[in-house]
């Protein structure tokens, strides 16, 4: 291996190898340095794809437990879950795409450098362990390092009993009870998980709802849903502390009518947030600004020290916060490497990340929630479509939520499109390339969508948006 590269990357997540990918495509010679026995960081290892794998086994055991309705011939008796399986499928798919990444290196002469990557110093990056070495780097480092689970004060992981969603992810047994600590996307995907798995589950939520940062609306459809489920849900609640002890947890919480209360389960998940990892990467060291904890990027994802850029969920332009999701991380690793690449700096508009939360019923969104508009000062106007009243939701016994689109009345433009029920995480896409085409109203009334498909509840909602949807 070559000891002096174009790019240096350091982290081989969803926003290190993507970068990496593309940096060697456009002909710079590239280097990953990933400490994990593994490449495709959180992503493809605790998060995204492992979560997803047992959503679907929750989603097939949920046709099964209908098995009356859908004239299945399997029978009361043999319904039920089979952890060793799950875990066995999960991380067959998992090793398969791991092993891609290793390929796509390989495929786009891209060096895996085994170990720990720290600046040591301009166009220099050290490797402590692994495969020791020191690189010089020609063009640009790019850090990727991303995150961690963390917690909040007066609570503890022991990883024991109160676990992170990187344990819950190989739990070999379905908890009796499980108390979900937050409420964001990783939070009510695993309370919906193992609520189907056959769990007690409840979900605490500081702030007065679910899922806080979608619409409110979507916020609560979900509620009522989950309530529906067997969730028991506790918003406007805090948790003040939780003891670990040999066969569960308990927990004491500040409720909603600000009385004090009690509470045990078997595992006590804490879904609180993730912040950044930096540990032994040197940065404040090698003078980047940082922010929190953060490492502070300008808008072309460049570090406070020339020739060093960020991206991923390591990464923070200041308030408010940056979104960490994969696909995210991905645009920013390829804006970076084509940016290096001497191509033009194509910005991102983070007004039109689209997010998936893939809890049951799922959840997918793009743009500003209603409130979001008003606040900008738009005169908005709403169409709203249920997912009910749709052939195809009906075909597929998945009836509930809605389509709901946050347009402005003066030139008729699509702000935002939010969204809760079957397939959600799909019909996403083309809320998204509506709003990256700026795309009007009008325009998606008269965009003709397949019959009988779940996006027939876009272009209901924007027909609803104009006063008046055919089926409702
Ligand atoms: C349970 C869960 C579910 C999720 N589901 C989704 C989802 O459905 N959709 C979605 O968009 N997002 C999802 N996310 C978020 C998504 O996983 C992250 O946004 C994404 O992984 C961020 O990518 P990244 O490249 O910034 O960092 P990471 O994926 O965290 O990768 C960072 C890598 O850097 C390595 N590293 C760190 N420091 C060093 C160092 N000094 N030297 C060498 N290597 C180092 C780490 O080992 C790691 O492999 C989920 C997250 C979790 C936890």
């Amino acid at each position: 291996m070559a000891s002096e590269y174009d790019v240096v990357v350091i982290g081989s997540g969803t926003g290190g190898y993507v970068a990496a990918i593309r940096a060697g495509q456009l002909g710079l010679k590239t280097a990953c340095v990933e400490r994990a026995s593994v490449l495709g960081g959180t992503c493809l290892n605790w998060g995204c794809i492992p979560t997803k794998a047992l959503l679907e086994h929750a989603h097939a055991l949920k046709i099964a437990q209908d098995w009356k309705e859908w004239g299945l011939t399997i029978g009361e008796a043999a319904i039920g879950i089979d952890m060793n399986q799950v875990q066995v499928r999960k991380d067959k798919i998992v090793k398969g795409l791991t092993g891609g990444v290793e390929f796509l290196f390989k495929k786009n002469k891209v060096d895996w450098i085994k170990g720990s990557g720290r600046l040591a110093g301009k166009g220099t990056v050290e490797i402590t362990d692994g495969d020791k070495q020191t690189i010089s780097v020609k063009k640009e480092i790019i850090v990727a390092t991303g995150s961690q689970p963390r917690s909040i004060p007066g609570i503890e992981i022991d990883k024991k009993r109160i676990i992170t969603s990187d344990e819950a992810i190989g739990l070999k047994t379905v908890p009796k009870s499980l108390v979900v600590l937050g409420s964001g996307a990783v939070g009510v995907e695993f309370a919906s998980i193992f609520r189907r798995f056959g769990s007690d589950v409840t979900i605490i939520e500081l702030l007065p709802r679910l899922v806080p940062v979608e619409d409110e609306a979507v916020s609560a459809e979900l509620e009522r849903s989950f309530r529906k489920q067997g969730i028991k849900v506790l918003t406007a609640t805090k948790v003040t502390r939780a003891k670990a002890g040999a066969n569960g947890v308990e927990l004491e919480a500040q409720m909603s009518d600000g009385k004090s209360g009690k509470l045990s389960a078997e595992y006590l998940l804490v879904a609180t947030g993730r912040g950044p990892v930096t540990s032994g990467l040197g940065a404040e060291e090698a003078g980047l600004q940082m922010d929190r904890g953060y490492i502070r990027v300008d808008p072309q994802l460049r570090t406070s020290v020339p020739g060093v850029s960020a991206v991923g969920d390591v990464i923070t332009f200041g308030q408010p916060g940056h979104p960490q999701l994969a696909h995210l991380s991905s645009a920013e690793g390829i804006a970076v490497a084509e940016r290096i690449a001497g191509q033009e700096f194509r910005p991102i508009n983070y007004d039109q990340v689209p997010a998936g939360t893939y809890c049951d019923p799922e959840i997918g969104s793009v743009g500003l929630t209603e409130a979001e508009a008003k606040a900008r000062g738009f005169d908005v106007r709403i169409g709203t479509f249920k997912f009910s009243a749709l052939g195809r939701a009906r075909i597929a016994n998945e009836t509930e939520g809605f389509v709901k689109i946050v347009a402005e009345k003066k030139y008729d433009e699509i702000l935002g499109v939010h969204m809760i029920g079957p397939r959600s995480t799909e019909l996403v896409a083309e809320a998204t390339l509506a709003l990256r085409l700026e795309c009007t109203v009008e325009e998606l009334i008269r965009t003709i969508h397949a019959h009988p498909t779940m996006s027939e509840a876009v272009g209901e909602a924007a027909h609803a948006a104009h006063g008046g949807a055919i089926h409702s």
